[in-house]
């Protein structure tokens, strides 16, 4: 929806300090910190597409601050773990709305909450168990009935859900190229250039598509794509989400959308179906999942639809104008991978949803570590617990794509 962008595509200079590779959240985050920390240094970011047409861009545009993953083990206890991201995830939308003030990007930042809802008695059973994880980590919230729910959202199909003040909306696209044109001076920002190799210690080797270069610490913040570059392989799986907006619609038909200008629902099942009503009068659908590789556009057309259809059957018009999909990268128990890997080799990967913000906090942190910096934030994140290894292919597969099937299945109304 944003007019065409020209980024620079190459760079004369071969020496850097540091590289960045993926100019996403957690890169441009992480290659911001660096450049503060280092004025007198050189960062290079290497974005192998154009910033904003990724995930980064391309995605519902909710930026959360409560935990989605708790379940970790390790050391701590899961009221500690959650106690733990509640305060980096605070700090980091504290500092990402500190930065779209002072460089006044035009994101549509609306600090206005998020619905969670649900339409089956299972998925009320799960609002009501997330509810009481709220209670113990002291989060507020309030409960809706389905007469409360239909008047917010124009909608009689949820029978219970909640509000919670835990998240800001932003047109997602602008937010990343506002992140991106207000780097400062000394980091190089290049676009349209893969990493396709890293040599394995320091001084890095980074060999791009056009060019080789050479630095003394790389970050990496390429998600899921860094399994191509033969990191964390047995830890990380990429997986397809897919999203549709609608066109402008008419007062009309935003008077069946619910009572305020714009809203969010985030549904009771993992497989369920996210709505937002978005700022200047689209609504947006994001639905289903696939395994490292994207589903049939057709498939992808029919199920947003009928997700559309089903909750807002009086609409005039189902018809989308956009459609797409992406990828995020989960694991298998929740965890991001985030620090050294090896000397000088940082990296945060493996966001598992919700990577705006958690990508931007700890792409911020990620850049603070690899400049030998401490705080408590960066210990909090330190300790918590890594991905747990997956099987190899073709177990993973038939595991992964085994647990879409019975989790759709579980879903139900969610979907
Ligand atoms: C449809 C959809 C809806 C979503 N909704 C939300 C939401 O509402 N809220 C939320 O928080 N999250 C949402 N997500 C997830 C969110 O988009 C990701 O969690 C987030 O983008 C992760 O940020 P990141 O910087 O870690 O990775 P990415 O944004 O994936 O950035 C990684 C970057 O690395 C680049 N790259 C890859 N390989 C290389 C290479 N070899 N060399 C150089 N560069 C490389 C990629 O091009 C990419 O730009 C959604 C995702 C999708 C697909």
């Amino acid at each position: 929806m944003l007019p065409e962008r020209t980024g620079a595509r190459s760079t004369p200079v071969r020496r850097f300090g540091s590289i960045v590779i993926g100019g996403g959240y957690t890169g441009l985050a992480a290659a911001r910190r660096i450049a503060e920390l280092r004025p007198d240094e050189q960062v290079l970011v290497l974005e192998a597409s154009t910033i904003g047409e990724g995930s980064a861009g391309r995605n519902s545009g909710f930026v959360i601050n409560v935990p989605h993953n708790t379940r970790m083990g390790g050391h701590t206890s899961p009221l500690e773990v959650a106690r733990k991201q509640l305060r980096l995830y605070d700090e980091g939308l504290h500092w990402l709305g500190g930065l779209v003030r002072e460089h006044r990007i035009d994101c549509n930042w609306n600090a206005v909450g998020k619905f969670h809802a649900a339409a089956s008695d299972a998925g009320v059973q799960n609002l009501i168990a997330s509810l009481e994880q709220y209670r113990q980590w002291g989060v507020s919230f309030e409960v809706l009935d389905r007469d409360a729910l239909q008047e917010k959202l124009g909608t009689a199909y949820y029978t219970f859900g909640y509000h919670s003040r835990n998240n800001v909306f932003v047109q997602p696209a602008a937010l990343i190229r506002g992140l991106a044109d207000s780097l400062p001076s000394n980091v190089v920002l290049v676009e349209g250039e893969p990493v396709v190799s890293l040599s394995e210690s320091s001084p890095f080797r980074v060999t791009s598509s056009s060019a080789q270069y050479t630095a003394d610490r790389i970050v990496l913040a390429n998600n899921g794509f860094a399994k191509s570059l033969g990191i964390l392989r047995d830890r990380l799986i990429t997986i397809f989400t897919y999203a549709a907006l609608t066109p402008r619609l008419p007062e009309s038909e935003l008077k069946k959308l619910g009572n305020s200008e714009e809203w969010g629902v985030i549904p009771a099942n993992r497989l369920g179906t996210t709505l937002r009503r978005v700022q200047g009068g689209r609504f947006m659908v994001r639905s289903a999942y696939s395994y490292e590789r994207e589903q049939s556009p057709a498939d992808t057309l029919n199920q947003l639809t009928s997700s559309y259809q089903r909750r807002y059957p009086n609409m005039k018009s189902h018809k989308f104008e956009y459609v797409w999909g992406g990828t995020t990268a989960l694991t298998r128990n929740g965890a991001t991978f985030f620090g050294e890997l090896r000397p000088g080799l940082f990296a945060s990967l493996g966001c598992n949803g919700a990577g705006v913000l958690k990508g931007s906090t700890y792409g911020k942190l990620l850049g603070e570590m690899a400049m030998g910096a401490q705080s408590p934030y960066l210990s909090d994140a330190l300790s918590l617990e890594g991905p747990s290894w997956l099987p190899p292919e073709p177990f993973r597969r038939i595991g992964v794509v085994s647990a879409i099937k019975y989790q759709a299945a579980l879903a139900g109304p969610e979907r």
